[in-house]
C-alpha cells in the first residue's frame, strides 16, 4: 500500500468540528487507496495553557515533569481523531509516542529522534487498520520518560514518520494555504509559490517565515521527504499548497524566490578591541557560553596606533543577535572585560534594527543580486547597517521603521509578484 503522512496543526484541530473536517481529508486519501499516518498537534492554545500550568506551579521546574504535562495536549487530539475516523467507518487507532515507540534523546523539552521502529504500526496496517493517528511533538527517552521535541515540534514528528515509513509525501495541513514569496501582511503583492527547494525553505524558515519548524525542513532535506504545506480550511487536491522538494524537481526557478525578515533583532558594537589572534574567540566564546545566538558578524579593518591609549592595532566588532538576548550578551561581555579576557572602550547597543533577506537558489548561478538589492534599498533611502551573505541568501540589517518599506521594495525589484 502506498502511504501518506498527514499532519494537522493546532488550528486545524482546534475543536470537534475542525477535527471532523480534518478527518474528512484523511478519509479522502484512504478512499484514494492510501494507508495514512496522521500526526496531530494539540488544540490551538492548549500547549500554551499547559506550559502556563507548569510555570504557575514551579519556577525552576523539573524538565521531566514539564514534558509529562505539555505532551498531554497531543494525546487528547490523537484519541479524538481516531474516534472521529472510527465514527466515519474507517479502521483507525491512536498512538502516543511511547507506544510506537518514538525513541528520543533524554534532552527534555528539546529532545531529538533516535529511532522510530516500524514494527508496531506495520503490524496494525497488516491487520487492516487504515489509519494510525500519532501524537506529535512527543517521544520517549531510553529511561522510559515522556519527552517533547520543542515548540512547533509536531512538524518534525511528521517528517520523521514520512522518512521512517517511506511515505510518498508528507502533507502539512495548517491555517495558511502555502508558502508565500513574503508575508502577505507586509506586502499585498505576496504570491503563493507552487514549489520551493528545501534549502530555500530552510533559509526562509530560519529567517522568520514561521510556516514550518526549521528542524522539520532540515530533516526533510536530509531524507529527501517531499513536504507539502496546505490549508485545512479549503478544498484541496493533489496540486494544492506549496511543495517543498529537491532542486531537481524545480525546472525553472527565479534568481530570488522569497524575501524574509525578522523584526526582533539587535546589534552590539564593541569599540577599540585589540586586533590580534584570539580576540574573536575571547568575545564570542563567553557569548556562546551565555547561550547567545550570534548571527551576523562584522569586524572593521584595523587601525595601527590609534591613539596613545591604544598602541598596536585596534579595531571594532559588530554583531547581531535576537533582541531578547541583549541583556545576557551585555553581561557576558562586561564580565569578560572585568575578568581581563577582552578590552574595549565602549559597548554600544542598538535595539532598533530589523533584518531583511533575499533568498534564492538561482543566486548560485547569477551575478548582480547584491547590486540590485542595494540599489533598490538606496532608491528608498534605506540605510544599510550590516550586510552578510551566503550561497543562496543576502541579508541586511536596517532601521526597524523601514522594514516594511524595504520588503515591499525588494519584492517589487525582484519581480516576485509575477509568476
Ligand atoms: N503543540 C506543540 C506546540 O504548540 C507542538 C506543535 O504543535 O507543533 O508547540
Ligand atoms: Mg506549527
Amino acid at each position: 500500500m502506498p502511504l501518506l503522512v498527514m499532519k494537522f496543526g493546532g488550528t486545524s484541530v482546534a475543536n470537534l468540528e475542525r477535527i471532523e473536517n480534518a478527518a474528512k481529508k484523511v478519509q479522502k486519501e484512504v478512499e484514494r487507496g492510501y494507508d495514512v499516518i496522521v500526526i496531530v498537534s494539540a488544540m490551538s492554545g492548549e500547549t500554551n495553557r499547559l506550559v502556563g500550568y507548569v510555570e504557575g506551579t514551579s519556577k525552576l521546574y523539573d524538565a521531566r515533569e514539564y514534558d509529562a504535562v505539555v505532551a498531554s495536549g497531543e494525546n487528547v487530539t490523537a484519541g479524538l481523531m481516531a474516534l472521529r475516523l472510527q465514527e466515519m467507518g474507517i479502521p483507525a487507532r491512536s498512538w502516543q509516542g511511547w507506544q510506537v515507540p518514538i525513541n528520543t534523546t533524554s534532552a527534555h523539552g528539546s529532545a531529538r529522534f533516535v529511532s522510530i521502529p516500524r514494527e508496531n504500526l506495520d503490524t496494525k496496517f497488516k491487520e487492516g487498520f487504515k489509519v494510525a493517528v500519532v501524537a506529535g511533538f512527543q517521544g520517549v527517552s531510553a529511561e522510559g520518560r515522556i519527552t517533547t521535541l520543542g515548540r512547533g515540534g509536531s512538524d518534525t514528528t511528521a517528517v520523521a514518520f514520512a522518512a521512517a515509513f517511506d511515505a510518498e509525501r508528507c502533507d502539512i495541513y495548517t491555517d495558511v494555504d502555502g508558502v508565500y514569496t513574503t508575508d502577505p501582511r507586509v506586502s499585498g503583492k505576496a504570491r503563493k509559490m507552487d514549489k520551493i527547494a528545501f534549502e530555500e525553505m530552510l533559509e526562509l524558515a530560519s529567517l522568520g517565515a514561521k510556516v514550518l519548524q526549521t528542524r522539520s525542513v532540515e530533516l526533510a532535506m536530509r531524507y529527501n521527504v517531499r513536504l507539502r504545506v496546505l490549508s485545512s480550511f479549503e478544498d484541496t487536491d493533489e496540486n494544492s499548497g506549496t511543495l517543498v522538494c529537491g532542486e531537481e524537481e524545480i525546472m525553472e526557478s527565479k534568481v530570488v524566490s522569497g524575501i524574509a525578515f525578522s523584526r526582533e533583532e539587535a546589534k552590539i558594537t564593541l569599540f577599540t578591541i585589540e586586533d590580534r589572534p584570539g580576540v574573536a574567540q575571547a568575545i564570542f566564546g563567553p557569548l556562546a557560553d551565555a547561550g547567545v545566538n550570534v548571527d551576523m558578524i562584522v569586524q572593521n579593518i584595523s587601525e595601527k596606533d590609534y591613539d596613545e591609549a591604544h598602541p598596536g592595532a585596534v579595531t571594532d566588532m559588530t554583531f547581531s543577535l535576537p533582541i531578547n538576548q541583549v541583556e545576557r550578551a551585555k553581561k557576558a561581555l562586561e564580565d569578560a572585560k572585568a575578568g581581563g579576557l577582552i578590552k574595549y572602550d565602549e559597548l554600544i547597543i542598538d535595539t532598533d534594527v530589523a533584518k531583511v533577506s533575499v533568498v534564492g537558489i538561482g543566486m548560485r548561478s547569477h551575478a548582480g543580486v547584491a547590486a540590485k538589492m542595494f540599489k533598490s534599498l538606496s532608491n528608498e533611502n534605506v540605510n544599510i547597517k550590516v550586510i552578510s551573505t551566503s550561497e543562496i541568501k543576502i541579508s541586511v540589517l536596517i532601521d526597524r521603521k523601514y522594514m516594511e518599506l524595504a520588503v515591499q521594495a525588494l519584492h517589487d525589484a525582484f519581480g516576485l509578484d509575477k509568476v
